[in-house]
């Protein structure tokens, strides 16, 4: 899966991460098993699998935040021992501060969160605007709705323009609607911004929806079952036949109840 197959973008392919042979474990619980794939530069790649088979050990061993036992994890070729500003990160359960509001939370992903400048106040406002918040810059996270306070987590992720967007479950807590919304805002970031993205999910549906390759896995203990191609224009549309096929032949690989959004 280094090359990027998907006709509907014609970008360069090389590969970008690099996990090789990665195992983790915690006490008694081997999260990950020998782990192996990589991930093409500007390709969307989504990781499926049923809860506890390493998905978050894996994307955290990815942002520098945990060390695996054995096996390296590559970016750009180079070994990821520390998180870094080319990797951004956007956390399953919002991970904002309370206290500060939209702004305050959004410049915090900034290289320099306290800098007042006209270059980091318009970094701030374009920021605001990618993600929809236009006049939501002052309100509390606890005055936003769940699909707004994972908007500022991603503005947050994406303040130093990262090459990498890592996403962990980020749309598990909102509503269905609100998450095709989500799923389409961030494919019109992702066009734009032309990152590498991995986005974790157990949920096939948005995996398909999204993803130019979908890296399944299974668990106890974590390992990679297998990968699919998702070669389907963009935007995808789930009723199609090809669409309804793909998030068979996952659903058959996995072999087990994994929810879905149908
Ligand atoms: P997923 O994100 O796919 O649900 P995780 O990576 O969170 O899976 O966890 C994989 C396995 O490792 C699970 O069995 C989980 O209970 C265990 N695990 C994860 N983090 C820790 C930890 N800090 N201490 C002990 N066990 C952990
Ligand atoms: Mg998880």
């Amino acid at each position: 899966m280094a090359l990027r197959s998907n006709s509907s973008t014609s970008r360069e392919s090389s590969e970008k991460i690099t996990i090789q042979n990665v195992s983790r474990s915690y006490e008694s619980t081997q999260a990950l098993a020998d782990v192996s794939f990589s991930v093409a530069e500007g390709e969307f790649c989504c990781v499926v699998g049923p809860s506890g088979c390493g998905k978050t050990t894996l994307l955290r061993a990815i942002a520098g935040l945990d060390d695996p036992d054995s096996g390296s994890v590559l970016v750009d070729g180079n070994p990821v021992s520390d998180p870094g500003l080319d990797r951004g990160m956007v956390f399953q359960e919002y991970a904002l501060f309370p206290w500060r509001t939209v702004r305050g939370n959004i410049r915090f992903g900034l290289d320099r969160p306290a800098c007042d400048c006209a270059d980091c106040e318009a970094r701030v406002r374009e920021l605001i605007d990618l993600v929809g918040l236009e006049g939501f810059e002052d309100a509390y996270p606890k005055e936003l709705s769940g699909g707004m306070k994972q908007r500022v987590g991603i503005a947050r992720a994406l303040a130093v323009d990262p090459e990498i967007l890592l996403m962990d479950e980020p749309f598990g807590s909102v509503d269905a609607r609100t998450r095709d919304r989500l799923h389409s805002e961030l494919i019109d970031i992702w066009t734009q911004t032309e990152q590498t993205v991995v986005f974790i999910t157990h949920d096939i549906d948005e995996a398909v929806t999204l993803a130019d390759h979908v890296v399944v896995m299974d668990a106890d203990p974590g390992t990679v079952q297998s990968t699919f191609s998702i070669n389907l224009e963009r935007p995808r549309e789930r009723t199609s036949p090809d669409f309804v096929d793909l998030v068979a032949q996952i659903r058959d690989e996995l072999g087990s109840p994994v929810e879905t959004t149908v």
